[in-house]
């Protein structure tokens, strides 16, 4: 079944209210491309001045805490980022859970948070390079999958990103026929998780997304958008990215 593709931004800890003129055209590009949705997810302080600026622009979070409220100072709930309009939420990126030790416990805590905020969660998996040597790759996707995915999810509010560890900011890239492979085996465990609903989760690939690679990388079986990163961050690249899913 093709699925609507996703593209999504991740600006990680980069971007500036100047930075937001960016926007300007990637929501053009957006509305000109109307086959796909397309998303940006800039720091926190951004994301009000950013739905402000563009609000007809999907705007989303790059994390959430898995609490309502509460004493944990430097947090932010999934419902404060709604009231600052964010309508989605990346959790469990490699990044959170190599500098801030995320479990996939946890990360299954935060998708049920952002999902009951009324999110859609972008749950995001992947290998490091010494698990893929390894040949453990699918293996240690499937258990990321069985820890952090919440069961009630949906093809409207869950969406799965796998992102190769290795893959991120470095300029490499799997082979179009490891992409296959992984995205099958993540939709055939999504089909076990969450029966028929499994085949309606967009999984997108993210790990050095270009405008070069974009168009291949997401023709492949099962590749249902793009979380992009570093290409995300100006218009001149990330606009390609968006006419090369649509
Ligand atoms: P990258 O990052 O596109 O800069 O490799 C992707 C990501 O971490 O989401």
């Amino acid at each position: 079944m093709a699925l609507r593709k996703l593209v999504a931004g991740n600006w990680k800890m980069n971007g500036s209210i100047a930075a937001l003129a960016e926007l300007d055209a990637i929501a053009a590009a957006a509305k000109a491309n109307g086959n796909i949705d397309v998303a940006i997810c800039p720091p926190f302080t951004l994301i009000a001045p950013a739905v402000a600026r563009t609000p007809e622009l999907t705007i989303g979070a790059q994390d959430c805490h898995a609490a309502a409220k509460g004493a944990h100072t430097g947090c932010i709930s999934a419902a404060m980022l709604v009231e600052a309009g964010a309508t989605l939420a990346i959790v469990g990126h490699s990044e959170r859970r190599a500098d801030q030790h995320e479990t996939d416990a946890e990360v299954q805590a935060k998708a049920a948070a952002a999902i009951a905020a009324g999110m859609r969660a972008i749950v995001c998996v992947g290998e490091t390079e010494a698990e893929r040597d390894a040949g453990r790759a699918v293996a240690v996707v499937e258990g990321q999958l069985d820890g952090s995915i919440p069961r009630d999810g949906t093809g409207v509010t869950l969406v799965v990103a796998y992102e190769p560890v290795w893959a991120i900011g470095t300029g490499r890239t799997p082979s179009v026929g490891d992409v296959a492979e992984m995205h099958a085996a993540i939709r055939a465990k999504l089909g076990a998780l969450l029966g028929a609903e499994g085949a309606k989760v967009r999984i997108l690939y993210g790990g050095s997304v270009k405008p070069d690679n974009a168009k291949e990388l997401l023709s492949v079986a099962d590749v249902d958008g793009a979380l992009v990163g570093g290409a995300s961050l100006t218009a001149a690249q990330f606009v390609p990215i968006i006419e090369g899913g649509a």
